[in-house]
């Protein structure tokens, strides 16, 4: 039988200095330990032991030239966390915050997330410390170039396919898959979140957006409610940002709020025409790091240095960075009267703020389950380079829908506790008894 202080205490003393890994595994721990308890299989097989240790963790040194012809040097990761259900798969972070225990708790996270898809996908994640912003377009191609003449030995199509994350868009995947494509001299799905033209899918950049709303409806109509006339707030204002205030707007929704490291902006009439959502996708591609400028241009409120949780809205969904909604914001946001909280970011919550939340009954849904609607599509990209085919948008969007529809339904399934949905329960036993009963098939 497993303990979960000992369990714990023997994992932090296993991986020292890992504070956000811990959190994440913690979190996990907490909501399966008695489905693991009541397993004589599981328990037989160590599963907890065995779910928590990475397959294998690469790091590697990322040499490259500035725009000043000074050399710099950067560390690369890639943490393959458990492939019992399908090739390692997760996005790479580019930022300067990245440590191997940042991409730890990121590759555990993706492990479940992806069993949640329903498609066949392990979980990996990797990255960098480099920091884009104030890059150029040329310092940024050339750190791409050196970071993937290391990352392709240890990738492959049927192996491991990484794709975005912060700091890696469109841009970033094209120099990279360019310098893979000019090395093994083959097309093949290795990366997602490709360009259209060159084995992209088409709804990919706006996926994990539209995901998390088709997420917060079902959410929404679990309540007997409705997403029409809700006022919400986001935070971020990158990939993830736009595809959720464009998707936001068409439930009949009023996003009022993006923000940036700078402070948030507040847009009274709705961040709600193609000419802001544009807008926002230009402020991300100028690698300033700043939404200041979104106010200036359309004449909206910009509140220096603060979070958009002091905002009155019915919904709040944290879209941009691990443990960026805390207890006080919490707290905040129920003052307010927020409605539902959709986290967007992975682990966009501390720990306290989403006990809070459950306590209060708010219906709170974790990342893992609100945001996998980025990496089910590139489990569609996969499936369409596997084919050599592509999918009109309204093919792949709909196959998007049903998946979120199904994570819904798993959510509740798992998660139901007397008339309130506890939703992080829900998503953490419903995708690690996938992985788990694979991994006992499989033998060790
Ligand atoms: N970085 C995204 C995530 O956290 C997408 C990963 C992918 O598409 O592989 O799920």
């Amino acid at each position: 039988m497993y303990n979960l202080d000992e369990f714990m205490a023997e994992l932090e003393r296993k991986n020292p200095a890992q504070p956000e890994f811990i959190q994440a595994a913690k979190e996990v721990i907490e909501s399966i330990i008695d489905v693991v308890n009541d397993n004589p299989a599981y328990l037989k097989a160590k599963i907890l032991e065995r779910i928590t240790e990475p397959d294998r963790v690469f790091s590697f040194k990322v040499e490259w030239e500035d725009d000043n012809g000074e050399v710099q040097v950067n560390r690369g990761y890639r943490v393959q966390f458990n492939n019992a259900i399908g090739p390692y798969k997760g996005g790479l972070r580019f930022h300067p915050s990245v440590t191997l225990g940042t991409l730890k708790f990121l590759g555990f996270e993706q492990m479940f997330k992806n069993s949640l898809t329903t498609l066949p996908m392990g979980g990996g994640k990797g990255g960098s410390d480099f920091n884009p912003k104030g890059r150029s377009d040329a310092e940024i191609l050339r750190f791409c170039r050196s970071f993937m003449t290391e990352l392709q030995k240890y990738i492959g199509p049927e192996t491991d396919v990484p794709a975005g994350d912060i700091g890696v868009g469109g841009r970033e995947i094209g120099f990279m898959y360019g310098q893979y494509k000019r090395l093994k001299v083959e097309n093949t799905g290795v990366l997602t979140g490709k360009g259209i033209n060159w084995g992209g899918s088409l709804v990919r950049p706006e996926a994990t957006g539209y995901g998390t709303m088709y997420f917060a409806d079902e959410m929404v109509k679990a309540n007997k409610d409705t997403m029409k006339g809700k006022t919400i707030a986001v935070s971020g204002f990158g990939n993830v940002a736009w595809g959720a205030c464009i998707k936001g707007t068409e439930l009949g929704a009023k996003v009022v709020a993006i923000s940036g490291p700078d402070g948030y902006v507040y847009d009274e009439k709705g961040i709600s025409t193609k000419e802001k959502w544009d807008y926002m996708l230009q402020l991300r591609a100028s690698n300033k790091d700043i939404v200041a400028p979104y106010a200036e241009k359309f004449g909206a409120k910009f509140f220096p240095g603060k979070k958009p949780w002091e905002l009155k809205v019915d919904m709040a969904f944290p879209c941009a960075f691990q443990n960026e909604l805390n207890l006080a914001d919490a707290k905040a946001l129920i003052a307010n009267g927020v409605k539902y909280v959709v986290e967007t970011s992975n682990m966009g919550c501390t720990a306290d703020a989403v006990t809070e939340f459950i306590n209060k009954k708010i219906p709170f849904a974790p990342g893992k389950a609100a945001n996998a609607g980025g990496v089910a599509t590139s489990g569609l990209e996969m499936s369409q380079n596997a084919m050599k085919y592509s999918w009109s948008a309204e093919e792949v969007d709909a196959k998007l829908k049903t998946i979120m529809i199904n994570i819904h339904s798993s959510c509740v399934q798992e998660g139901k506790d007397s008339g309130y949905i506890n939703y992080v329960k829900g998503a953490n036993i419903a995708g690690f008894k996938k992985v788990a009963d694979a991994m006992l098939d499989l033998g060790y």
